[in-house]
């Protein structure tokens, strides 16, 4: 991985941080957003740390992810250089509003906008964590146990806790730097794995019932009454769109989360081949080969014809 001498300097040269990432944030948006706020801390620099989303609750186990603020209300922005992490446009994290000094981009994302006047984009990489790793060791600061922690947990995200393609023995060899630093598997895996709610793992249920499976396509979906009836809301559907890729014969998997009465948030999860990033790219959104999104309008019946019809069309 090369880093941009660019961006180097601008870290160097510059004071003021507003890093950003994409809403409905993960733990590589968060990790990565964290670690880097971290460092740059130690280097002397001031930084906020700004997600318009709250930090869903199985995420509190990262230490500093209190440092989130989720309003730019009162900042005066354009005194800030925004760095725009796992994403690649302002819209994605809500900011398209927001002036600032000037602009970088970190993110490992396919779809690549016009954005930024620096860019350092990596679609080969595992997750936005990795080329944190990177950056911070080129940076000269010490990989501290808190940006450890969140930096494994960045990687452990993005690869499907090192299962999928991705998982390359770099990946590994991070993973293993991140561990030797302070990192604790077993605590990350318990934070993401065996804390849910009992709301949380009944609304699994319900979209788990909802499985529709048409040419090695599994459709799932949430409704706001679901939510309703369990006390559960979007944060809480993180990674349900992965399960029902469990199954032999499905090739995608599309989880539906209803937005509004008439509009759905599409998670769409591939193995294999099938780049699931072109299709969602098709919607107006974006993501990776094996796992992307995007929003669509209709009733779920339209949205999931038309999204079918798209699937087999490309494969
Ligand atoms: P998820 O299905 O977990 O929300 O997202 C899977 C991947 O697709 C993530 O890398 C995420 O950043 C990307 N993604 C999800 N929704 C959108 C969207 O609406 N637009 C774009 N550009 N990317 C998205
Ligand atoms: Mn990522």
């Amino acid at each position: 991985m090369k880093i941009p001498h660019n961006l180097l300097s601008f870290l160097k040269q510059e004071d003021d941080f507003f890093i950003a990432t994409h809403i409905n944030p993960e733990g590589d948006a968060l990790g990565s957003s964290i670690a880097l706020s971290m460092a740059l801390e130690t280097l002397g620099k001031k930084t906020l740390v700004y997600d318009r989303d709250p930090v869903p609750n199985y995420y509190r186990f990262l230490p500093g992810h209190e440092r989130l603020i989720h309003s730019s209300g009162g900042i005066e922005t354009s005194a800030f250089n925004l760095l725009l992490l796992d994403c690649n446009t302002p819209d994605r994290a809500g900011i398209e509003a927001l002036e600032f000094r000037s602009s970088a981009v970190i993110d490992h994302h396919e779809t690549e906008k016009e954005f930024g006047n620096i860019k350092w984009v990596e679609p080969h990489a595992a997750a936005t964590g990795m080329m944190i790793f990177f950056l911070i060791k080129e940076l000269g600061t010490p990989i501290t146990k808190e940006i450890a922690l969140n930096l494994y947990t960045a990687l452990a995200i993005d690869t499907g806790t090192f299962r999928y393609d991705k998982t390359t023995a770099e990946v590994l060899k991070v993973a293993s730097e991140l561990v030797e630093a302070g990192a604790k598997p077993s605590l990350v895996s318990n934070g993401l794995y065996e804390t849910w709610s009992e709301q949380r793992f009944r609304l699994l249920i319900m979209s788990l019932n909802t499985i529709e499976i048409r040419e090695n396509v599994a459709f799932t979906a949430v409704t706001n009454e679901m939510f309703q009836q369990t006390g559960t809301s979007a944060e809480d559907t993180e990674n349900f769109s992965g399960f029902p890729r469990m199954m032999q014969n499905v090739v995608v998997s599309a989880f539906f989360r209803q937005i509004s009465d008439n509009e759905w948030k599409v998670s769409l999860r591939s193995k294999g081949d099938v780049n699931v990033a072109q299709i969602a790219a098709l919607f107006g959104g974006g993501g990776h080969k094996n796992a992307a999104g995007f929003k669509i309008k209709g009733t779920l019946e339209t949205a999931k014809e038309k999204l079918l019809h798209h699937i087999t069309g490309t494969k």
